[in-house]
Order: structure tokens, then C-alpha cells, then sequence
């Protein structure tokens, strides 16, 4: 007899290829995109498909004279092109980008899933919705500029460097470049070494809806090409995200420049889970918060704060839930843990586990699936009996693992929630709404989810306090850092 797994669907029935396998092109080499062409380099690097450890392509890293090459392009653009540009006009550009994006979605989601790791659920349904909803809202700010501070004339800056990470690469890339081109600035960007093939797709994308050329340029390489970028002297705006020590340089090298400079830095998150809460969304909001995009995400609700008494019986719902997840080929739709990025970062989160483990943490693992033979995959992890003294409460892992903690009242929640140097992004659930808004007004954080996590929103100001950065990104808040009043 045939096994049911064999049995074949005929006539009617017979389904298409799933959307997401839809094959993309990927050049063998990427060089620069400057002054409206794709223009090869000389030193190249390999950027990895994390989960099968396969070369994608060689990418060329920019030195000095590229870097100067695409800021010259940007620079001539805003002063003859972009910058004198009617903002109806802009707008108009900015709108075909968003729709372009939307009609080539399915490769633009297949790539990142390549090239970063993230299960093709989240790159086809958060990552790039996201990303053109950004081009879409900003196109709707950039013939309404006179509105955007009130009584005041606003104008751009001119040139815009941006250096991005590799956590949400195409997402990164809108944030910054949506609002700063809506407002008529100029960009040269920089995208993150080990994910730069979306880059390259959207920059077809640019050629495809008609930008003029020089208005967006873009600079592969790593931390030296970025260097070279945020040192330039043209650019008036520097807008970085990435890591806190690599903000804190960017910081001090561009002291006394009288450049504009925005950081979206690093974070420890806390979901704070009281005890009146919907147990059963806040463990699903807590799986959100850090086992989406293995953990990789700036936001990430990396320590869980447990009211006492309901400790056990959330670890243990949390415990059932974490055994069903699927971890695996970013490329399978069922998948919801992919590949961490790159051997260097898997290195670090293993180092973290091991240091939890050290200082007296229970090491606690589950899933649905084993971790595949080949490719970079960590699973996801718990960190039980945590201090707030800890090293893993302290410091940013940025991977699938989980700090666990427990509080009885409210204020030692919000001092626990408080005692780490970042101060990104938290969530609070319970059903008191008086406890919801006096404990998020306490939180020393940018961004406080009521009742859920992760949720973003084009219109929606994000960005941090003291150690995760300064200056917001989204809504009209976002176009602040590229614009000056007179
Ligand atoms: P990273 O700081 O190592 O690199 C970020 C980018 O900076 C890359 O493009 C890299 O090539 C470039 N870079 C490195 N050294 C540089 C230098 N000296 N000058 C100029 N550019 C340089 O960070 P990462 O590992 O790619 O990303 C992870 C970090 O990013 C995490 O700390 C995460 O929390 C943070 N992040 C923050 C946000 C936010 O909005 N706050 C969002 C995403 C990621």
C-alpha cells in the first residue's frame, strides 16, 4: 500500500511551486552602485548563504577613491537634481519604489532569506511589507514638508552617509533612506558586509522606477569602507546603526565636524510578564520577542522578568511552546528559527551560554526539530535562575537565548527592567491598565510594548536612550535628523 506521504494530488488539485522558491538572480560579483551604475571593485570577499555555507558571490570592498566616487555623485545630484526638486515630485519617485518593491517582493524576500538566514516567513511577511511601507509612508511626507515643523521653513541637510547591520538588511536600508530622500537629501550607503545582495536588488529597483541618477549610491565593504564613508568630509548627516562600540567611534571621529549624527545602537530588552497578564499571548509575545529572527534584533526582549507567582507556570507553557519550534531551512515556510548570520556571531552566542552556564545559570534547549548537519544554527535557549548581576542580563547576546528572571512587585520590576547601561525597547503585560502605564513611564527605554512585542509601524517613531543610541527613526520624528530649520 502507498504510504499517505506518497499519495499524489492529480488534476485540480496539482499545486504551483510554493512563492517562496521563486529563483533570483545573483550576480558572481558585486561591485558599487554609484552615480546610477553598477561599477566593479578590486578587492573582493565572499558573502555566505548561512545555512548551507555555500558562496552566493564575491563583493568588492570600496576603498577611499570609490567612497569619494559615490559621495562626489550624491553631492552633484542633491545641488543639481534632487534637492531643487519639486517635493510632489520626489514623492512620485518614492511611491514607484515602494510599488516596484512590492511587484518584486517575493525575490527580494527569497535573497534576504539567502544571505542572512531568516526564515522566509519573516523576510516575505515583516522584512519587506515593512520595508516598502516605509518608502510609501515617506512618500506621502515629502510634498507636505512645510507642515512638518510648524511656522518654520525647513530644508535638507544635502549628503546623507549611512552604514547599516545585517539583522534586517533591506528593512535598515529603508529606514534610513526613505525619510532622508523624502526630505531631498542625497545618500551614499554603506550595507553590512555579510548581507549585501537586497541592497543590490532594490538598486536595480531604483534604476527600474526612474531615480536620477547619483540621488542614491551605494559603497560595499566592511569596517574600513565605512570609515572611509563617515569620515568624508561632504556628507552633513552620519546615520549609523549597529553596534554600541562601533557607535562610540563613529561618535568621536565625527566630534567637532558639525556633521548631524544619528546612532541606533544595541539593547537588552525586558519583557515584564505579570502575574494578572494573558499568560498565554505573553508566552507567544515572548517567543516573538526573541526567538524571532534568532534573536537578532536590536529590540529583542532578550531578558523575561516573571512575577514569582506565576514563574513556574509560564517557564512551563513556555517550555511546551519552545518544543514546537521548527529550526531550519530559512527557505521552508514552516521554519521558525533560521540560520544565524555568520560563524563569528554563532561563536559569540555560544560563548554567552557557556558564560551563563559558568556564573550558575540552568542551561534549558528545545524544539521541534534537530539542529540541521550543515550550516550555522544555534538552538533556541533559556537561561534559567538568572541574577541581574549576571553577565547574560548585562550584556547584548544577539542570538536566540534567553535570560530568565523573576520579581515580586512592580518597582523591583522596573529596577531590574532599568539596571543595564542600554535602554532600547521593553514590554509589559498585564491586564491593569494603571499598572501598564505607570510601569511603562518608569522604563528608562525609547520604546515600550503594552501587551505585545516586536510590532513596528512606518508612522511609528524607534530608536533608544542612553547606551543604545539618540535619535528616532519613523514618523515624523524620523525626519528630524534630516532636516534643517530656518
Ligand atoms: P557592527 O557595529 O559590527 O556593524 C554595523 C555596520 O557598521 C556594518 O555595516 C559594519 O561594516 C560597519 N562598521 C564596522 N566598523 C565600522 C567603523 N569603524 N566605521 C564605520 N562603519 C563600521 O554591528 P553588527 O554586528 O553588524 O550589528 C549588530 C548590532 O547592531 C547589534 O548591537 C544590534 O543591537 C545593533 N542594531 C541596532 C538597531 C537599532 O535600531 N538600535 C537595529 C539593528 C541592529
Amino acid at each position: 500500500m502507498t504510504p499517505p506521504h506518497e499519495l499524489r494530488l492529480s488534476g485540480a488539485l496539482d499545486l504551483a511551486p510554493a512563492p517562496e522558491r521563486t529563483p533570483v538572480h545573483i550576480p558572481p560579483r558585486l561591485g558599487h552602485f554609484i552615480d546610477g551604475a553598477f561599477v566593479d571593485g578590486s578587492d573582493t570577499f565572499d558573502t555566505i548563504n548561512p545555512a548551507t555555507g555555500d558562496v552566493l558571490a564575491k563583493v568588492c570592498a570600496a576603498g577611499a577613491e570609490e567612497v569619494d566616487a559615490a559621495v562626489r555623485a550624491a553631492d552633484r545630484a542633491f545641488r543639481e537634481v534632487w534637492g531643487p526638486m519639486d517635493g510632489a515630485a520626489r514623492g512620485k519617485v518614492l511611491y514607484r519604489i515602494a510599488r516596484r518593491m512590492q511587484e518584486r517582493s517575493r525575490e527580494l524576500a527569497v535573497l534576504e532569506s539567502m544571505d542572512n538566514g531568516k526564515p522566509i516567513r519573516e523576510s516575505r511577511d515583516v522584512d519587506v511589507p515593512l520595508a516598502a511601507n516605509h518608502f510609501f509612508y515617506y512618500a506621502g511626507w515629502a510634498d507636505k514638508l512645510s507642515y512638518a515643523v510648524p511656522g518654520r521653513t525647513v530644508r535638507p541637510l544635502g549628503v546623507a552617509a549611512q552604514v547599516i547591520p545585517w539583522n534586517f538588511p533591506l528593512l535598515m536600508m529603508a529606514w534610513k533612506l526613505a525619510p532622508a530622500l523624502a526630505m531631498g537629501n542625497t545618500v551614499v550607503i554603506k550595507p553590512a558586509e555579510t548581507t549585501p545582495l537586497t541592497a543590490r536588488l532594490l538598486c536595480e529597483v531604483f534604476q527600474e522606477v526612474g531615480l536620477p541618477p547619483g540621488v542614491v549610491n551605494v559603497v560595499n565593504g566592511a569596517g574600513a569602507t565605512g570609515g572611509h564613508l563617515v569620515g568624508h568630509p561632504i556628507p552633513r548627516k552620519v546615520a549609523f546603526t549597529g553596534s554600541t562600540g562601533v557607535g562610540k567611534r563613529i561618535l568621536a571621529s565625527t566630534a567637532g565636524s558639525g556633521k548631524k549624527v544619528t546612532l541606533e545602537l544595541g539593547g537588552k530588552g525586558a519583557n515584564i510578564v505579570f502575574a494578572d497578564a494573558a499568560l498565554d499571548q505573553a508566552v507567544e509575545g515572548t517567543i516573538n520577542g526573541i526567538f524571532f529572527n534568532q534573536g537578532h534584533v536590536c529590540c529583542a526582549g532578550s531578558r523575561l522578568l516573571l512575577e514569582e507567582s506565576v514563574a513556574a507556570d509560564f517557564l512551563g507553557r513556555l517550555q511546551r511552546r519552545m518544543s514546537t519550534l521548527r529550526v531550519g531551512d530559512p527557505l521552508d515556510k514552516n521554519t521558525d528559527v533560521g540560520a544565524i548570520n555568520s560563524e563569528r556571531q554563532l561563536k559569540v552566542i555560544q560563548h554567552y551560554v557557556d558564560v551563563g552556564r559558568n556564573e550558575g545559570a540552568t542551561v534549558w534547549q528545545g524544539s521541534a526539530t534537530a539542529l540541521p548537519k550543515r550550516g550555522l544554527f544555534h538552538l533556541p535557549t533559556l537561561l534559567l535562575d538568572v541574577d541581574s548581576t549576571c553577565t547574560v542580563a548585562r550584556e547584548e547576546i544577539f542570538g536566540p537565548v534567553l535570560s530568565v528572571l523573576t520579581f515580586r512587585t512592580p518597582d523591583e520590576a522596573i529596577k531590574k527592567a532599568n539596571d543595564t547601561e542600554y535602554g532600547l525597547s521593553c514590554g509589559v503585560w498585564t491586564e491593569k491598565t494603571s499598572k501598564l502605564f505607570e510601569v511603562s513611564h518608569a522604563l528608562n527605554c525609547g520604546v515600550v510594548w503594552a501587551n505585545g512585542y516586536n510590532l513596528f509601524d512606518p508612522a511609528s517613531p524607534f530608536g533608544g536612550v542612553r547606551h543604545s543610541g539618540f535619535g528616532r527613526e519613523g514618523g515624523l520624528a524620523g525626519l528630524a535628523p534630516y532636516l534643517e530649520v530656518t
